[in-house]
């Protein structure tokens, strides 16, 4: 018996003249997903991606579980593949169903044929098929309005297919569909989150992150990698890490500045940065994992204050979530559990007691101009250096 994967496009499907572009990049990216499970096909017709092995060791679950990190589709039904007639159909639901069915008590049937010449319609196929289901699976009844499966069978073009129906995939848009974006990458729980966000809608994300070593670790600063690897996984399978020194800034600032403005003098300089490196790397875009309110530098306040630094639009993707809704997506890509492992954070080091949450441009940019701001941020752009990082391969620093 063959299987197959049917992939069905998210908001590809309301493209208009250009719905060739989404869909090239999105065949590209399964295609190249596919790679590490063995030799698959992929093709497209009637805005459905078919992944098609075509060898017998082909791993078609790592292939399904793969195919739902990539976004532009909303689901991925794994299928078996029969001839375009009624018997074939009916006997292919006797023979691949009661596995999938079995300890189920109820289920339905729906059927579709976009080939309407199919001699049978749509209302026949499913009577046919369900009677083919209950005389194969003992136990099972049909409830139409409620049912614990629904069993899916599909007329197209060249094949018929019947399934179980599908998983949930990632939706969102192909990624490399919606420019670039430098995401500011910390060993949180958020920017991660936040990186996956954006991909999702499309952008190609690269990533900078600030250390602050010897204050700061290697172990930190492996974390951080480890996190943007896992982030990898949905970017297309590749994403660059640029790793900047803020330790003569940070050093710079204790000696000079008040306390209570430490923090968000900090945070201008990262924007700065970011902003330079986001330029080098052609980024439209700058993305901070910060949610409203979470912290004393996360008031709109606040933000007012860093945000003129950046020459380019600064999304939030987090903006309006709650900690624990960011949380619950990030267990859901994998993040989660090394986002709290305990490292330290540049951020973490010379904390200040009483940081400002309210503060005003003016008294920011008296103690701001304490220092020369652009040597310090030319010399820590000048010290960058990046990491290139693909999901299951090592990666070096420097
Ligand atoms: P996260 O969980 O992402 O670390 P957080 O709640 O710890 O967020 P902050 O430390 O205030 O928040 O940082 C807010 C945002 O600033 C982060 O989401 C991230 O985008 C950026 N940021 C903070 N620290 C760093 C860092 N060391 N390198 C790069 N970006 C950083
Ligand atoms: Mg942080």
């Amino acid at each position: 018996m063959k299987e197959i994967l049917l992939c069905k496009y998210g908001e590809i499907v309301l493209k208009g003249a250009n719905k060739n572009f989404f869909e090239t990049k999105l065949c590209a990216q399964l295609k190249h997903k596919s790679k590490a499970h063995g030799e698959f096909e992929v093709t497209r017709a009637q805005s459905t991606v078919y992944i098609e092995p075509l060898t017998d060791d082909c791993d078609i679950d790592g292939m399904m579980a793969d195919a739902c990190k990539v976004f532009g589709i909303v689901s991925v039904a794994r299928a078996a593949v029969c001839e375009k007639n009624i018997d074939s159909i009916c006997a292919m639901a006797r023979t691949y169903l009661p596995d999938k069915l079995a300890g189920k008590k109820t289920f339905k049937v729906e059927a579709k044929r976009a080939d309407k010449r199919f001699p049978l319609d749509s209302m026949e196929i499913a009577a046919e098929v369900g009677a083919a289901v209950l005389e194969a699976v003992p136990g099972i009844r049909v409830d139409v309005h409620n049912p614990e499966v629904t069993v899916r069978v599909e007329v197209r073009e060249t094949n018929a297919f019947v399934h179980p129906g599908p998983v949930k995939a990632a939706g969102g848009m192909p990624v490399g569909t919606n420019g670039r974006g430098m995401l500011l990458l910390s060993g949180g729980i958020d920017s991660p989150v936040a990186g996956y966000m954006m991909a999702k809608r499309g952008m190609t994300i690269e990533a900078i992150h600030f250390e602050s070593a010897p204050y700061t670790s290697q172990m930190a600063l492996d974390k951080v990698l480890r996190l943007a690897q896992i982030v990898s996984e949905y970017n297309n399978d590749e994403i660059i890490v640029h790793v900047v020194s803020l330790t003569h800034i940070q050093e710079e600032l204790v000696k000079a500045v008040e306390e209570d403005y430490f923090t968000l003098l900090l945070r201008r300089y990262m924007m700065a940065i970011a902003d330079i490196a986001a330029d080098k790397c052609g980024c439209c875009a700058l993305i901070t994992g910060e949610s409203l309110g979470q912290v004393a530098s996360q008031t709109a306040e606040a933000m007012a204050v860093t945000n003129p630094l950046a020459n380019r639009p600064v999304f939030r993707p987090c903006v309006g979530l709650d900690k624990e809704e960011i949380v619950e997506v990030a267990r859901k890509i994998g993040t989660f559990e090394t986002s709290i492992e305990p490292y330290e954070d540049c951020c973490t080091v010379f904390t200040p007691r009483h940081p400002r949450t309210r503060p005003e441009l003016a008294k920011v940019l008296e103690q701001e101009n304490r220092l020369d701001f652009k040597p310090l941020v030319d010399e820590a752009v000048a010290g960058m250096y990046r990491v290139v990082i693909r999901p299951g391969k090592p990666w070096t620093t420097r």
